[in-house]
């Protein structure tokens, strides 16, 4: 996009120091680092929003956070990391081309959560947790209807990590509870 800052390090029009590049997203260093090894992951197309991403994109900048994060801690010894998104003017975003900061974090190293942000701001007074649960679940369900009725119909199976044992199992997380076994032995269902 015209006049993008992020777009015109893409190009190759203005420096950037860059970490990665693949054919939908790339890392470069942060101009400005709130410490040393402070990355920004960002997708190619000039998007401002998470949620502008198709899926593939989506699962394209994970990909490369995932690989990002890692190397960061590797290569800089960074015992924590803080990883974050400003989505959206309001929520302090400045460059208008989608980013996930990656911030190498050490012990005492001075910084605080991202729960920090919110110190001087209004919180909610009452909170029907049921009915924000019920709003956005809903919202999920109209927005993916598609997949919802597909989720539905069939018999989802889900391969899911036994928790502490490092196992997989089989999980059908909806659908009809029809006859036929588990998908392997052991598997498990719910
Ligand atoms: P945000 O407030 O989430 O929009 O963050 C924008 C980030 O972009 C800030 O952390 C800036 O330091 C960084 N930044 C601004 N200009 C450049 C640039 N030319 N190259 C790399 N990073 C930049
Ligand atoms: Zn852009």
């Amino acid at each position: 996009m015209d006049g993008c800052i992020f777009c015109r390090i893409l190009s190759g029009e203005l420096k950037g120091y860059f970490v990665y590049r693949d054919q939908y997203t790339a890392a470069f260093l942060d101009a400005y680092p709130l410490a040393e090894g402070h990355t920004l992951v960002v997708p190619l197309r000039h998007v401002q929003r998470f949620q502008e991403l198709s899926e593939e994109e989506a699962c394209a900048l994970s990909r490369t956070l995932l690989k990002v994060s890692k190397a960061i801690s590797k290569a800089l010894g960074a015992s924590s990391l803080t990883i974050g998104i400003n989505d959206g003017p309001d929520a302090g975003q400045v460059v208008p081309h989608l980013h996930v900061h990656v911030v190498p974090r050490w012990r005492g190293d001075g910084g605080s959560n991202l729960h920090s942000i919110f110190r001087g701001a209004r919180r909610p007074e009452r909170v029907s947790m049921d009915e924000i649960a019920m709003r956005i679940s809903s919202s999920i369900e109209r927005l993916y209807s598609a997949d919802a009725m597909l989720f539905r119909s069939r018999r989802v199976h889900i391969a899911c990590r036994r928790s502490g044992s490092g196992s997989w199992t089989w999980r059908a997380a909806r659908g009809p509870s029809t006859s036929g076994g588990s998908p392997r032995a052991g598997s498990a269902w719910w």
